[in-house]
């Protein structure tokens, strides 16, 4: 991966283990989400981790929707096959304190499922918090019901 070693807050050149690395930094990328507020807010999160390959984490207080693909241009031999064009955000990734070096990043939280959401929900809003859509459902389907027929 980087080809080029980073120094350390102490000027010393950083030890670079990209080469013994499998490309962790390019397998994925995560987006912060607005912080869920209500049931509603969490059940869309419980829509996210529906679809395959995608994780929620929070860390220090933020939501994150971590999307586990790979890039494009990650190599058969785990290296860029885009180096000189890479964007920014690669090239001014640290490794410092990435996948590899930091092991465990201690999120707060850290849905892999839509199950683990689900019982999430049941917990902080209790156990009927889907009952509510059903309900919702049966408010909307009212006005159908009284339509007038010909
Ligand atoms: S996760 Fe770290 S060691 Fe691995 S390629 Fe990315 S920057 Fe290099
Ligand atoms: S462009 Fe290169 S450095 Fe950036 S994520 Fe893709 S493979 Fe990794």
């Amino acid at each position: 991966m980087a080809k080029t070693k980073k120094k350390d807050k102490a000027g010393k050149k950083a030890k670079i283990r990209c080469h013994l690395c499998s490309g962790l930094c390019c397998r994925y990328f995560a987006l912060p989400i607005e912080t869920p507020e209500d049931a509603d807010d969490y059940d869309d999160i419980r829509w996210y981790l529906s679809h395959t390959q995608t994780q929620v984490f929070v860390e220090d207080g933020d939501w994150y929707l971590n999307v586990l693909n790979p890039c494009i241009y990650l190599g058969p031999d785990n290296r860029c096959l885009n180096y000189e064009k890479r964007p920014k955000i690669c090239r001014t990734y640290k490794t410092d304190d990435c996948e590899l070096t930091s092991g465990d990043y201690g999120y707060e939280l850290h849905f892999t499922s839509d199950k683990q959401m689900e019982e999430y929900m049941k917990i902080k809003f209790g156990p009927k918090v889907f009952e509510r859509y059903d309900a919702k459902k049966r408010t909307k389907a009212k006005p159908r019901s009284k339509r007038k027929t010909r």
